[in-house]
């Protein structure tokens, strides 16, 4: 049956982006919304839509003259149902950018089926740029609108291929509840609380790590979902309250055998889903995390271009005279560079945004070098540099410019993470305002081998990078069982600082599509990570005594991990905000403009839950 039979309901025949030539002199009946309309004397077009597409609809008073009285106060966005004969067009007035543009239907008889008001905003203009709040007030409009339609479409796509792809592998679809106890992910939780328990509340899930592991224990084998999380953060660009995850979690594996399956079905479900776009290397480069902050001063390399970070400190003498970089160097620190590559006419005034940029990233200054194309250098420390040190500099950063206008280095020195991501960032906002990156190419990569604990000098204590169930590389359990098991001993020099985690990034375009690792399974030795957390005993039997306890039943070997879904498709798509390719977001407050939520609970509410307000709370913001 055709795709426009199936779609065959009480109201229609057919649906209107389906009908082609072949279905010239067939009656149908078709139903959908006035996209736009236009009057000639006795003829009315309309084009009619639905969420397959648009047809032409002509209605002729002379022949048909009932339909043509019906429609005469119908105005765009009414709902209107129609009968008539699909007609070719007369030559010349086909419209090839419609796919349904070599017919129309004549139709006989139209039926109103419902009026609209005069919409905020053309439905019927997909480029018009409309304020945000307006879209998400009237999110059920923006949905009507060609190019969000689109993307949910895609993205409805995309979550069916990662259904089929986990199948075809073996996966179990299993649903883990929303009321739960906390399981952190870094975040704040949400809390909802108990009626039948007063006094007490339920988390709402962060990620449904410890469920997917306790799947695991139970013998489960393979496991995802399409999972909401929740987490109460203050919301970027990229963020929202509750959001999707493809969360998944396989048992008797090591970190090669999950980034092995994890990488064939993220290629499988992007090549189903936009079978259009390219994928810049298979299979996908691997780097460790120390290896992509030298070379790109980032966890989430974008790799469609290049523009990679140069040790300009190994190739300038120790002393160079210029007193910044020679007490960097004493101090331990790294001199560090780009090359961007026709930029060496820059004005003074671009190098002052730059160096304003450079020093909101954290450094404390820029160093530039414009390389002119006859050899020569141009820079504020040019009076420092040997005519070696020179020659060095060209070299280690790619040789002879080929841009007429020669190239620019730019330079910061400092700590050696610090001094790495401050280029990094920068390295990323010059490709982006340069307009480097192709488009259209999708650059997947992993990262891994990320340090197990990052110091938290304010607690005075080793944090989780990831998250607290991630297993050390083999090599290095025993730097935790070193690390002294009293807090007050603990500093940044101890030896489970030095630890890397069986913990990997998987990374599209320079941003992190999703993380995981392969997990301690082993009781005694998430106690003693915990304890290098600073929870004591018994505040993580507490908080995840039934992960601890399971462990005591046969855990086999186990690992995962979480993609977002939303950023997935986001970049799919061609959006840098996962609000474009979300059905109803909501707005950096975390307000839904369109339900008016959070909103107060009633008198009823509050008192049913035992609860009331301590603190009058400021105007609440949008
Ligand atoms: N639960 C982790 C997260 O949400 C992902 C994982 O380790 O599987 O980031």
């Amino acid at each position: 049956m055709s795709e426009s039979g199936r779609l065959a309901t009480g109201l229609r025949s057919d649906v209107c982006g389906a009908l082609r030539a072949s279905d010239a002199e067939r009656r149908v009946r078709l139903a959908g919304w006035i996209h736009r309309r236009r009057d000639h004397g006795s003829l009315v077009f309309i084009d009619l839509r639905d969420r397959y597409g648009i047809v032409q609809v002509v209605v002729d008073a002379a022949t048909a003259p009932e339909a043509h009285a019906a429609l005469v106060d119908a105005r765009i966005e009414w709902v209107i149902a129609v009968e008539g004969v699909v007609t070719p067009r007369r030559a010349g007035t086909e419209n090839e950018k419609l796919p349904t543009g070599a017919i129309e239907v004549a139709a006989d008889s139209v039926r109103i089926l419902s009026q609209s008001k005069t919409p905020p905003f053309y439905i019927n203009e997909p480029d018009a740029p409309i304020d945000e709040s307006v879209r998400l007030k009237h999110r059920y409009l923006d949905l009507r609108r060609e190019p969000l339609r689109d993307r949910l479409l895609m993205r409805s796509a995309m979550v069916q291929a990662i259904r089929e792809v986990h199948h075809e592998h073996g996966f179990v679809e299993v649903e883990t509840p929303i009321l739960i106890k906390s399981t952190p992910e870094g975040a704040r939780d949400f809390i909802v609380p108990s009626r039948l328990q007063p006094g007490s509340v339920y988390a709402l899930p962060q990620s449904p790590q410890q469920m997917k592991q306790l799947l695991m224990v139970a013998g489960f084998d393979r496991y995802f979902q399409i999972a909401r999380c929740f987490r109460d953060e203050d919301l970027r660009g990229d963020r929202q309250p509750e959001f999707t995850q493809l969360d998944l979690e396989m048992s008797f594996v090591d970190e090669t055998s999950v980034r092995g399956f994890v990488e064939q079905m993220v290629i499988e479900v992007t090549k189903r889903t936009r079978p259009d776009r390219p994928m810049q290397q298979l299979p996908f480069p691997v780097f460790t995390y120390e290896e992509a902050l030298e070379r790109y001063g980032s966890d989430k390399p974008d790799l469609r271009y290049g523009m990679e970070l140069i040790d300009l400190g190994a190739a300038l003498p120790a002393a160079t005279g210029f007193k910044v970089f020679d007490d960097v160097r004493a101090s331990g620190g790294r001199i560090r560079a780009i090359r961007v590559p026709g930029k060496g006419g820059v004005a003074r005034s671009e190098i002052d945004d730059l160096t304003e940029r450079a020093k909101r990233h954290g450094a404390s200054g820029l160093v530039w070098i414009a390389l002119q194309p006859d050899g020569e250098i141009k820079s504020p420390i040019a009076k420092f540099l040997s005519p070696e040190s020179v020659e060095a500099i060209w070299s280690a950063s790619g040789g002879k410019s080929t841009a007429p206008e020669g190239d620019l280095i730019l330079a910061v020195a400092g700590e050696r993470v610090l001094s790495a991501e401050v280029l990094g960032r920068l390295r990323v906002e010059i490709a982006l305002e340069a307009n480097m990156a192709d488009p259209e190419i999708l650059a997947f990569c992993w990262v891994h081998r990320f340090p197990m604990y990052q110091w938290d000098a304010e607690s005075s204590r080793w944090d989780a990078t990831h998250n607290p169930f991630s297993a050390p590389v083999p090599e290095h359990v025993e730097l935790l069982a070193t690390t002294s098991g009293d807090v007050s001993k603990r500093s940044a020099g101890d030896p489970a600082g030095g630890a890397l985690a069986q913990q990997y990034d998987v990374v599209l375009n320079g941003w992190e599509l999703g993380g995981g690792s392969v997990r301690i399974h082993d009781r005694a030795l998430l106690e003693r990570s915990f304890a290098l957390m600073g929870h004591s005993l018994d505040d993580a039997r507490a908080k995840f005594g039934a992960l601890l306890d399971a462990f005591e039943y046969g855990a086999p070997p186990h690992g995962g991990i979480a993609i977002g879904v939303e950023r997935w498709a986001a970049l799919l798509a061609n959006q840098v905000n996962i609000r474009e390719v979300m059905a109803f977001p909501k707005t950096q407050s975390g307000s839904d403009l369109m339900l008016e939520a959070p909103s107060e609970p009633d008198a009823k509410q509050w008192s049913e839950l035992g609860l009331s307000l301590a603190l009058k709370p400021s105007t609440p913001r949008k």
